[in-house]
C-alpha cells in the first residue's frame, strides 16, 4: 500500500488525517466492502469515525480511480440521497445554467480536484477528469459533498450547498443512530 505523509495529505485536503487503527474496520462496515487504495481520511465525524475516504488514483490492482474523495458516512450518504431524489438535481443544474458565478465556481472546483489528485499521482487514463459531474454538471451530490467536507468551505460551492441542505454539523455524531437503524 502506498503511504502518503500527513503534509501531502493536508495539501490534498485541509481536513485530511492519516489512517488510524480501527478506520479500515469502520470503513468496511460503512461501505460494505474493503476500502481499496485508501491513503487517508478526508474528514471525520465528531466521534472520530471516518466520513470521507481519500483514495490513491491508481488502485492496488493497477486500475485508474478518479474518485479522490468518497463520502462513506452512512447518515450523510442517506441525507444526500434524500436531497438527490427530491428533485434538487434539476435545481442545481438550472442554477449552473443561470448563475455565471456559481458555474465559474464549479469549474474552479473541478480544476482544484484534479490538481489535488495529481499531488498523489498523475494517472494518464484519468487526466483532467474529476467527479460528480464537474466541470459543467451536477450529477452526483455525494461526490461533491464528500469533496467539500474534505477540503473545507469555499472550494466546491455545490458541495458546500449540499452539506448545508443536509444539515451537516461537524459537532454532531450520528453514528449510534446508524447502529440503531442497522439492527432495527
Ligand atoms: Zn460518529
Amino acid at each position: 500500500m502506498t503511504s502518503v505523509s500527513l503534509d501531502v495529505l493536508q495539501r490534498v485536503a485541509a481536513n485530511a488525517t492519516e489512517i488510524r487503527p480501527g478506520d479500515r474496520e469502520i470503513l468496511t462496515r460503512q461501505l460494505g466492502r474493503d476500502p481499496r487504495g485508501l491513503v487517508g481520511i478526508g474528514a471525520r465525524c465528531a466521534c472520530g469515525a471516518p466520513a470521507v475516504t481519500i483514495t490513491y488514483p491508481r488502485l492496488p490492482d493497477g486500475s485508474p480511480f478518479p474518485t479522490l474523495f468518497y463520502l462513506s458516512y452512512p447518515w450523510l450518504v442517506r441525507e444526500i440521497s434524500r436531497i438527490e431524489s427530491s428533485g434538487e438535481m434539476v435545481a442545481y443544474n438550472d442554477r449552473l445554467a443561470a448563475d455565471p458565478e456559481f458555474a465559474a465556481g464549479h469549474v474552479r472546483a473541478h480544476e482544484s480536484y484534479v490538481a489535488r489528485r495529481d499531488l498523489l499521482d498523475e494517472v494518464p487514463e484519468i487526466a483532467g477528469k474529476s467527479a460528480g459531474g464537474m466541470p459543467d454538471r451536477v450529477k452526483c451530490l455525494h461526490a461533491l459533498a464528500g469533496y467539500a467536507l474534505a477540503v473545507g468551505p469555499g472550494v466546491c460551492p455545490a458541495g458546500d450547498e449540499a452539506l448545508a441542505q443536509a444539515g451537516w454539523d461537524p459537532n454532531v455524531c450520528h453514528c449510534s443512530s446508524d447502529d440503531d437503524e442497522a439492527t432495527a
